[in-house]
């Protein structure tokens, strides 16, 4: 999205509701941007793809710089930046900023302030400024077509980001390095691969159209397609395929709960290649600080949702069920006393440890963690029973 100011006939006394049924006047450099590009790209590929034919090197450059934005937003703008979730280098920052500046969806500080307020007011019908409550369309793209209240910017939010002078810079010179990375980077390399046309319509409008809605399905699809293995107390789902095309950004369930985890993607299995990507970095010294969530309290929130829908699920039968209903019954409350005395165990073990007596906290958070473990995988069987 092209940077922009609110209106001058902006009355601040408005209130949100009125707004919001007032419909709000259009962004038209937004709306035109995105019109465009999709058209551009919707009749061009296909007309350049026949006439003429893409080259590899087309296609290579396209997937290199589609991947570089991609991750230049999940890495840089989403995980660095908006949730310090880790420290990185100042050259590891450059390129964050010139791919994330070609990926067009605003200065880092504009985006970073936005997604600040997203996760403070998460599915926040006036507040959020993407709420999956206001529906698909709003959450994906809508939210940036019209001047709503809820998604301008606030800046009072990010005043640690607000003294970094490279993203001063980036936010101050927006346009001209919007165009020059979109138009010279791949004008460029259509120079060096002798196919500026191809180029300029592969890289330049199709990288960016596909980079743009990848990025707004982690504020539609993520909110709506998927399962909440650690909470329900907002829309935010986890979902593999999502995360496959969104650089593992689609475990925005674990993301919302944990937010400063510089993984999305927890389990070492799941698809997060910007977590590989700032782990990779580490060794290098590239980047350092890198923040994990305990174990211990990733298993409690997974352990506190499977009771709680297995408790929904049970409370469905009558006081006096079937037989097979009454043992299940049975087994949950044995579990969830067992549940709650690792609990306890856990809070005795922290009040040790900080009351400095010499507790070997490492091998018994390990037995706690262990005992959780092989109760999750019994909390799921018991589910399934349920289901
Ligand atoms: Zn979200
Ligand atoms: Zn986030």
């Amino acid at each position: 999205m092209v940077s922009y100011a609110a209106p001058l006939n902006h009355d601040p006394q408005a209130s949100m509701s009125d707004t919001r049924s007032a419909k709000p006047p259009l962004i038209w450099t937004n709306l035109l941007m995105f019109v465009l590009t999709l058209a551009a790209t919707v009749i061009l590929v296909p007309w350049y793809g026949l006439t003429h034919g893409f080259s590899t090197a087309d296609w290579c450059v396209f997937a290199v710089f589609l991947v570089a934005n991609g991750m230049a937003i999940t890495g840089g703008y989403h995980r660095l930046w908006a949730h310090r979730a880790y420290e990185a280098h100042w050259s590891v920052k450059l390129v964050y900023l010139v791919f994330g500046t070609m990926a067009l969806q605003n200065s880092a500080l504009v985006w970073c302030s936005g997604h600040r307020k997203h996760h403070l007011n998460v599915d926040d019908v006036d507040q959020d400024p993407y709420s999956a409550r206001r529906g698909f369309w709003f959450s994906h793209i809508g939210w940036m077509l019209r001047d709503y209240p809820s998604g301008r910017p606030d800046f009072a939010n990010i005043p640690d980001l607000r003294k970094d002078p490279m993203l001063a810079f980036q936010h101050r010179y927006y346009l001209p390095l919007v165009l020059l990375a979109n138009f010279g980077l791949p004008l460029l390399a259509g120079i060096i691969f002798h196919d500026v046309l191809g180029m300029m319509i592969l890289v330049g409008f199709a990288r960016l159209v596909w980079a743009h809605h990848v990025t707004f399905f982690i504020n539609s699809l993520a909110h709506m397609w998927g399962t909440q293995p650690y909470t329900d107390e907002n829309s935010a789902r986890d979902n593999p395929v999502l995360a496959v095309i969104t650089y593992g950004e689609g475990y925005h369930n674990f993301h919302h709960i944990f937010a400063h985890d510089y993984r999305n993607g927890v389990r070492w299995w799941q698809w997060d290649p910007t977590k590989w990507m700032i782990a990779g970095l580490q060794l290098f010294g590239l980047t350092w600080r890198l923040k994990r969530t305990p174990r211990f309290q990733i298993q409690r929130a997974c352990l506190a949702m499977q009771f709680r829908r297995a408790q929904a699920h049970l409370a469905k039968f009558p006081e006096a069920g079937p037989s097979h209903i009454e043992q299940l019954r049975t087994r949950l409350a044995h579990e969830y006393d067992s549940f709650l005395s690792a609990l306890a165990d856990w809070k005795r073990l922290k009040e040790e440890w900080l009351a400095e007596k010499k507790v070997d906290l490492q091998s018994r958070l390990h037995d706690i963690e262990r005992s959780l473990s092989r109760q999750i995988r019994r909390m799921r069987l018991l589910q399934a029973q349920l289901a």
